[in-house]
């Protein structure tokens, strides 16, 4: 840590903490995420899964890796700074004013290719929201927090279905099914709704409630002033049964919805 300055706490989890720091040498800012190393060896390996998996993974909308170091019983890992914040922020900064549909498409349109990116390479997130989303001072979009990532059909990935963010978690998880890659579209479907509403798409005053609205699948129509297609890829994204829902390799491709995206990306 010597070679770095912090600044200031830019996030405080049960992890351990989120810094600002910039390296001495040569001036460039960072976050360093320091995690607490587990005593037990089992959950030490999975809390280095994090940094391992963050390293594999080089493209232009997932927050870049620096390094990783372990001092004392902390995990270091330091990575790209997104001075923008999280996309969760910036929704709540927008009030009631709605985004414009060529902020909401040019920002799906990144977080498609960056998740594209990580289930190519086999990695599941697993934690995909809007305050797992980042933004660069120049607006671009990053996908961070790999905490909860695993890769897909390791036994882990079978063992526990993971149950992330209770408004983004998909019906099949609900279900007691595997973690699958369409899991993670359904949690992009609820970010892609958000920034078309600034509202989460399943909303209820219990969980109970909340659970059964995401298996029926039932959210309230978006405004008739966003175009056809998006309102037709939501409901694609919603689709209840994970294999009735397309890839991401599907969305980035398929005819409907690709020409409106890739003139934003
Ligand atoms: P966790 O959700 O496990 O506590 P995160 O990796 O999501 O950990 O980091 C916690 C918070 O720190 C984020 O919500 C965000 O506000 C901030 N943060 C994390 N990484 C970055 C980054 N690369 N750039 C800017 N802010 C970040
Ligand atoms: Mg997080």
């Amino acid at each position: 840590m010597e070679r770095y300055t912090v600044h200031k706490v830019i996030g405080e989890g049960s992890f351990g903490r989120a810094l600002l720091v910039q390296c001495k040498s040569t001036k460039e800012k960072y976050v360093v995420k320091e995690i607490q190393l587990p005593k037990n060896q089992s959950k030490f390996d999975s809390t280095r899964r994090e940094a391992i998996l963050l390293s594999k993974l080089k493209h232009p909308n997932i927050v870049a890796f620096w390094e990783a170091f372990e001092a004392d019983d902390l995990l270091c890992i330091v990575m790209e700074y997104c001075g923008g914040g999280d996309l969760l922020q910036r929704i709540q900064q927008q009030k009631t004013v709605q985004f414009c549909v060529d902020d909401i498409l040019k920002w799906f349109s990144q977080m498609c290719a960056g998740a594209k990116h990580i289930h190519d390479k086999r990695v599941l997130h697993r934690d995909l929201k809007s305050k797992n989303i980042f933004l660069t001072d120049n607006g671009t979009i990053k996908l961070g927090d790999f905490g909860s990532a695993c890769i897909l059909n390791s036994s882990k990935a079978y063992a526990h279905a993971y149950v992330g963010t209770p408004y983004y978690v998909a019906p099949e998880i609900w279900d007691n099914k595997p973690y699958n890659n369409k899991s993670d579209v359904w949690s992009l479907g609820c970010v892609l709704y958000e920034l078309c509403t600034l509202r989460h798409p399943f909303q209820a005053p219990s969980w109970k409630s909340l659970i059964l609205k995401v298996c029926r699948g039932t959210y309230p129509p978006l405004p008739n002033h966003l175009p056809y297609e998006l309102q037709y890829l939501v409901k694609q994204m919603f689709k209840t049964n994970p294999k009735d829902r397309p890839s991401l390799h599907t969305i980035l491709t398929s005819h409907r919805v690709s020409r409106l995206l890739r003139t934003h990306l």
